[in-house]
């Protein structure tokens, strides 16, 4: 049995639900389907949840909520009558512009695209309809409760043979409806495929799988085959955008695997994201290299820093008291790094220095600015000497400066920061060093 999600742009327009609905009709295993909100039919358009955060807007400075509505009932009701859908839009679209004039939350104003989209499908298939805003609880604060959500699918599905459901959202104990992040339908649709107890989870897109890097920087990197839970986190992290990083969690306690499939190349087999121990065995040493722009690092130097009983404390104190979070702190015998975000740390510098010095009394505090992460990511790394030296070679040999190394004790991950007008030179160094 297996649990689908089909992508904003696999549902943009009437052709694409039709697409999906061959998908799923050419495979009898697949009985549970997730869904999001249309997306973009071309570089150009919006996204049906972008459109309707638009009409949250309207809502609050108080502008006719319903002119900005109306984008959003014209391309579900395109949809609707070239599918010749027996469902009451009008009905729907009514009580959402309704709903829109009494002052809804953006929460259920952003919900109705995976709402529509999942009536929709739901009309097309001839399968029944799961709301999650009975299943998907969320607590007083609207924090996401995933088990007790899978718990509430699971007691639901018991006698379903098949069901639609719309992601991204859920029903709080307030009775009001809560959403996930952006993107976070990828979640829905594995606690669906956990809850449902499918055998896998295949997350339907408009790509070929996972890029063994950003095809913006590499010239045409490969799709990755395998990859595991634990790399799929890392790479993500890091800003490869496929799949929602967190909604691994639902399926990797129970080891679903995740196949990231294409809408619109069916039969191509994808990427598979299985547990460590499916790795297969001939795997590459390196599974992926994925970065990202726009960190700061705060070099800190003092003698005797090693022996300062609560050093680290008292400098992760600071950060922690002007509501900063850090990336990565990399250390020597004398030195303390700190890598920031550079949009946590806007604003806020001058401060953090002040109570820096003032906390910790340091012979030297520097900063720069401009620096990028690099992380390569791959299991077999561990295992192969050399890594490391291919990897600083490459880099070297493209006169990068290193600013900064960090590898995890698990040596799935190396992670450099350096100068951003290096960042590209850097990627593809490595890209070509490791390619075999
Ligand atoms: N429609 C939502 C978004 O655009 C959620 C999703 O597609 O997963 O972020």
């Amino acid at each position: 049995m297996k649990t689908a999600k089909f992508g904003g742009t696999s549902l943009a327009d009437a052709a694409r639900f039709r697409q999906v609905k061959r998908i799923v009709s050419a495979d009898p295993e697949l009985r549970f389907v997730v869904v999001s909100a249309p997306g973009k039919r071309s570089a150009e358009d919006k996204k049906v949840t972008d459109l309707l955060y638009d009409c949250h807007a309207a809502v609050k400075t108080g502008t006719d909520p319903e002119t900005a509505f109306a984008p959003v009932a014209v391309r579900f009701r395109q949809i609707a009558q070239e599918l010749r859908l027996s469902i009451d839009l009008e009905a729907e679209l009514r009580q959402i512009e309704k709903d829109l004039r009494s002052g809804a939350s953006a929460a259920y104003c952003a919900s109705r695209g995976e709402y529509l989209s999942g009536r929709m499908l739901a009309a097309l298939l001839g399968w029944p309809f799961l709301d999650p805003a009975e299943l998907h609880f969320f607590d007083a604060d609207g924090v996401p409760q995933h088990k007790l959500a899978e718990q509430a699918l699971m007691h639901r599905l018991h006698d379903m043979e098949r069901a639609v459901m719309p992601g991204f959202y859920g029903g709080g104990a307030d009775g009001r409806i809560h959403t996930l992040p952006r993107g976070g339908s990828d979640i829905s649709g594995a606690l669906l495929a956990s809850a449902s107890g499918s055998d896998a989870y295949e997350n339907w897109t408009d790509v070929d799988g996972f890029l063994t890097a950003d095809p913006r920087v590499v010239d045409s990197p490969e799709i990755i085959d395998f990859l595991s839970y634990r790399e799929l986190r890392e790479l993500a992290y890091m800003g490869a955008e496929v799949l929602h990083p967190e909604s691994i969690f639902p399926v990797r306690s129970v080891g679903i695997p995740i196949n990231i499939k294409n809408t619109f190349n069916p039969t191509y087999h994808g990427t598979m994201i299985v547990a460590e121990k499916n790795l297969p065995k001939n795997k590459k040493i390196i599974t992926g290299i994925a970065g990202k722009k726009g960190f700061t690092i705060i070099n800190i130097e003092k003698d005797m820093m090693n022996s300062e009983i609560g050093f680290g404390r008292k400098v992760l104190s600071v950060l922690e008291f002007e509501g900063i979070s850090f990336e990565h702190v990399p250390s020597g015998i004398d030195t303390l790094s700190v890598v920031i975000r550079d949009e946590y740390i806007a604003g806020k510098m001058q401060k953090v220095l002040a109570a820096l010095q003032e906390s910790i009394n340091a012979d030297n505090i520097e900063i720069h600015s401009g620096l990028s992460l690099i992380a390569t990511v791959g299991h077999n790394m561990a295992s192969r000497q050399g890594t490391a030296a291919t990897l600083f070679g490459a880099l070297a040999d493209a006169n990068v400066n290193v600013r900064m190394i960090d590898q995890g004790s698990s040596e799935l991950n190396i992670i450099v920061g350096v100068d951003t007008f290096d960042y590209e030179k850097a990627i593809n160094s490595i890209y070509h060093a490791f390619k075999q």
